[in-house]
């Protein structure tokens, strides 16, 4: 499980420039989906072999009583009590604030390991940025810039140091799971607990509590027509008695761990609301992610033709960049159209696992091309000469050639759609990267 990193401090300490800087890998890979909504205040990074997740708090007053404040500090206290470690920002140039010293003693109390961070100290002296933060009693002050990147990479390697302390190692028992991962996500109420019950809930199944992270998250291991899964828990479900109830409140944290962790996700959404800006932030995560993906359309059971139509327009309008999944029209508490998700399920896992041989890439790209050529920008005309797989889960294609950085967005969602095609990869990101060699 990626370890949790939240980003705490009054505002304008640089919480946000911290964030961007923490999370800059991933904008390529989010600006090639057209339409797609983005929660600024989550992000995925990694140094090294270690990735984590990060959470930006936004502005936290701790003392507020009412009002966005308020609520602004409530999301914040969720965001440190889900996450594994804190770095919380104070800023060297305005110096220490009185804000500062109650959000330490608030952070003194959590327990959690935290990291007091000075930013914006490019060009300035350590002894003159850090002296008057000692009195916070968090330990000696690290000197940063987020804007200009100082101090962020040894900070970063400190603070997994930490993180990773607690984690089981990669080929630990404990984190050998079997067959497909599945993580079943969505809004509060869309029935997630009771899909779970649909699949799992005649079978003995192993529950067990993933250890080393600090949100204990259960795994279940089930079986479907012969066919072994493991079912990452983002509901906080607990078994009461034969059946699964959720017992905890909506977790994002816990959403993007469990999408992180799986292999095939079942983004699960309720015919009788519209979707909603939560919806597509989630769906949009599942992409970065390039994790494998099934709409199950719950709650179908009952409704007039009226209500259907607008459920489907609905999805077709507001998740369009999630065109490379099916999407199914269930009822949970019926148990209809569950057979069907879960043999796309098993599709998608297939499709996210393909294999693409060199020649027939190859052979794929040069027909595109034969039939539709890049334009050209001036003078230069992009050459696509051949392509290799540089990745599983998602699938990655390489192509190589001459002047590939003028490829335009709409030619690469042209080769997208041919390679697709060929290979007929349905229910998975693809991605396109471009070498050229001059
Ligand atoms: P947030 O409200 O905590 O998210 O703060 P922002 O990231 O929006 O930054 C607030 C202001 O501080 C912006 O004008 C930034 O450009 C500036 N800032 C952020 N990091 C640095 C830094 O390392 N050095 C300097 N000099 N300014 C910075
Ligand atoms: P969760 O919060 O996503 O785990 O949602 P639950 O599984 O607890 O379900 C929320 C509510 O929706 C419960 O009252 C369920 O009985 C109801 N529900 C779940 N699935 C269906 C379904 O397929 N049809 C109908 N009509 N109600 C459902």
């Amino acid at each position: 499980m990626k370890p949790v990193i939240a980003l705490v401090g009054r505002p304008n300490v640089g919480k946000s420039t911290l964030f961007n800087r923490l999370t800059r890998s991933r904008d390529a890979l989010v600006a090639d989906f057209p339409g797609l909504t983005r929660d600024r205040h989550y992000g995925e990074g990694r140094v090294g072999a270690r990735p984590y997740l990060v959470v930006d708090t936004g502005g936290f007053e701790p003392v507020a009583k009412e009002g966005i404040l308020l609520e602004m500090a409530r999301q914040t206290r969720q965001a440190v009590e889900e996450s594994d470690i804190v770095v919380f920002i104070v800023d060297g140039r305005q110096g220490l604030a009185p804000q500062d010293a109650a959000i330490a003693a608030y952070l003194r109390k959590t327990g959690r390991p935290v990291f007091l961070v000075v930013n914006k100290a490019e060009g300035m002296k350590y002894s003159a940025v850090a002296s008057e933060f000692y009195e916070l009693g968090l330990g000696d002050p690290r000197a940063i810039s987020a804007a200009h990147g100082d101090g962020v990479t040894d900070l970063m390697n400190e603070a997994l140091e930490v993180a990773y302390a607690g984690q089981p190692e990669a080929d630990d028992d404990a984190t050998n799971t079997r067959g497909t991962k599945i993580a079943i996500v969505g809004r509060p109420n869309v029935g997630k607990s009771t899909l779970v019950n649909a699949l799992v809930g005649e079978q003995r199944v192993i529950a067990f509590d993933m250890p080393g992270t600090t949100r204990d998250s259960i795994y279940v291991e089930f079986e479907r027509q012969g066919r072994p899964y493991t079912l990452i828990d983002t509901a906080g479900l607990r078994k009461r008695g034969k059946v699964f109830e959720a017992i905890e409140k909506f977790s994002v944290v816990k959403t993007l761990q469990a999408i992180s962790d799986a292999n095939v996700v079942i983004l699960l959404l309720d015919a009788r609301q519209d979707i909603s800006e939560q919806d597509a932030h989630i769906a949009g995560f599942i992409v970065e992610q390039g994790r494998a993906l099934v709409i199950g359309v719950n709650k179908w059971d009952g409704l007039d033709e009226h209500v259907r139509e607008r459920a489907k327009t609905d999805l077709a309008r507001k998740l369009k960049f999630l065109g490379f999944a099916r999407s199914h029209y269930i009822s949970a508490t019926e148990g209809t159209g569950i057979g069907n998700l879960m043999r796309s399920v098993d599709d998608a896992y297939a499709a996210a696992m393909s294999k693409l041989p060199t020649p027939k890439l190859t052979r794929a790209l040069i027909e595109a091309v034969e039939f539709q050529q890049p334009r050209r920008r001036g003078p230069v005309r992009p050459k696509l000469r051949y392509a290799h797989q540089g990745g599983q889960n998602p699938p990655i294609v390489v192509v190589h050639g001459n002047a590939l950085d003028a490829i335009t967005d709409s030619y690469k969602r042209y080769l997208e759609g041919r390679f697709r095609e060929t290979f007929r990869l349905e229910g998975t990101p693809l991605r396109i990267e471009f070498r050229s060699s001059h």
